[in-house]
């Protein structure tokens, strides 16, 4: 596996492969990495086949990050990645520095401007921008002809589809599976802040799409009523609060009146400090 920390080496390894017409595939992440991470890399592999490349990018981007949330403290371990990517078969592991993805005054951006308007978009303000951003630098760098995200982050996943159909970008996005822990919890590098007591209750966001998918299915419901049964499910928890909780139509993220079996739920609990987020498709 090659470690590549140049946007200049990157590029030129890229247009060696474009030359040589080998198939390329990116699986973008801020590091940390955990099964989740590792079975896009699986993914990828499927899709660009033995002869092709699979890259996969750490880079904590800043420009995601809100001025009050956790940049600084955001969890970094990148010999123990290395050794996971390494085993997990990753051809090339670039990480690039910040000041180079970053130059100083750097004043242009990507933004998609109607599904990132909601739930994470609405909690967290200019999160999007940088997602986006960070993505198109990452795509115009790497050339994959495929890119993967995971379902955990299905806002994400839905407004970078979005950004490469409406820019005419050639390059497929791949969105695979969320991976859970046994009891349900689906598996984030921020799992790493929570206490004992609070990686307990954390199962609390599971329940609750358990819950809904059960109601759902059983017969249509109007989502004022099923969000207001969420709430009283996460306010059981003592260290849960809910940030949000929306269930919309899984095309558009248009929210929808009336929650059935095919209808999205997406919500996002804090637990202490740590904001958590979790969706699926119900029924
Ligand atoms: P992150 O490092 O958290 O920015 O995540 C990098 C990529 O891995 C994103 O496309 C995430 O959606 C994906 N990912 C994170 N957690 C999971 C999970 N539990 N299952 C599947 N994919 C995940």
């Amino acid at each position: 596996m090659r470690v590549v920390n140049k946007i200049v080496f990157m590029r030129r390894l890229a247009a060696r492969w474009r030359m040589n017409n080998i198939r390329v595939a990116l699986v973008p992440t801020m590091g940390y990495l955990h099964r989740g991470h590792l079975s896009l890399v699986r993914r990828a592999r499927r899709a660009v086949g033995p002869r092709g490349r699979v890259v996969l990018s750490i880079f904590v981007n800043p420009t995601q990050f809100g001025p009050d949330e956790d940049l600084a403290k955001y969890p970094r371990d990148l010999p123990r990645d290395k050794k996971l990517c390494a085993q997990a078969g990753v051809d090339t592991l670039f990480v690039p520095g910040e000041r180079e993805i970053y130059p100083a005054a750097f004043s242009t951006y990507v933004a998609e401007e109607k599904l990132s308007g909601v739930m994470e978009g609405a909690s967290r303000p200019g999160h999007f921008r940088g997602v986006t951003t960070i993505v198109a630098k990452l795509l115009h760098i790497v050339l994959p002809e495929t890119a993967l995200f995971g379902a955990k982050d299905f806002q994400q996943a839905a407004i970078v589809e979005r950004m490469a159909r409406d820019l005419n970008w050639p390059v497929k996005i791949i969105i695979a599976p969320t991976c859970r822990e046994p009891d349900g919890l689906a598996l984030s590098s921020r799992n790493a802040y929570l206490t004992t007591e609070q990686r307990g209750q954390a199962t609390i966001l599971w329940q609750a799409l358990q819950y809904a998918s059960k109601a759902a299915k059983a017969a249509p419901i109007p989502s004022a009523r099923l969000k207001a049964d969420i709430g009283r499910l996460i306010a059981t928890q003592s260290q849960a609060r809910l940030d949000y909780v929306e269930l919309f139509n899984p095309k558009t993220l248009e929210p929808v009146s009336v929650a059935r079996a095919g209808t999205h739920m997406a919500l996002a609990v804090f637990l202490g400090k740590t904001r958590l987020i979790d969706n699926a498709k119900l029924g």
